[in-house]
């Protein structure tokens, strides 16, 4: 079952269970997720950004944050809700990266996948190296 530890928002001891943080930060999140949702919910306040949100409620913009990559606020629904890239700080909406971030580890996941293929091309047999093929250039 849970085991004693400390909280990591406000480092009072606590239970661990189903919850990672303490009873007191869980309540005092519910009663921020409340404010924030009242204040979205009217048309009005759906284009908000998140600083604007934090100017209106006073929640802390990490709990924001949280409640977006929870997905209790969707950016379907209030289409300025972003966060920063784990990685380059740009502002998403979706994930822990961004775009560039997604397509640059691609890239160098691909060129890893290249070295590791011409790596094992060059341990075959010394007969297929010897094998080669012009291409004819048409002028
Ligand atoms: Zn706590
Ligand atoms: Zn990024």
């Amino acid at each position: 079952m849970g085991e004693l530890m400390n909280c990591p928002r406000c480092d009072a001891l606590f239970v661990s269970g189903v919850r990672s943080i303490c009873q007191d930060c869980y309540k005092e999140e519910e009663r921020a997720y409340t404010t924030v949702y009242n204040y979205l919910r009217p048309r009005k306040n759906r284009q908000a950004t998140i600083p604007e949100i934090v100017e209106a409620t006073g929640v802390d913009e990490e709990i924001i944050y949280k409640f977006i990559k929870e997905k209790r606020l969707r950016p379907s629904q209030f289409p300025n809700l972003t966060y920063p890239c784990d990685r380059c700080g740009t502002m998403i909406s979706d994930g822990n990266l961004c775009n560039n971030c997604l397509t640059e580890m691609q890239a160098d996941l691909d060129e890893q996948r290249k070295l590791d293929e011409i790596a094992r091309r060059n341990q075959q047999n010394v007969q297929e190296a010897n094998t080669y093929y012009t291409v004819e250039k048409k002028q």
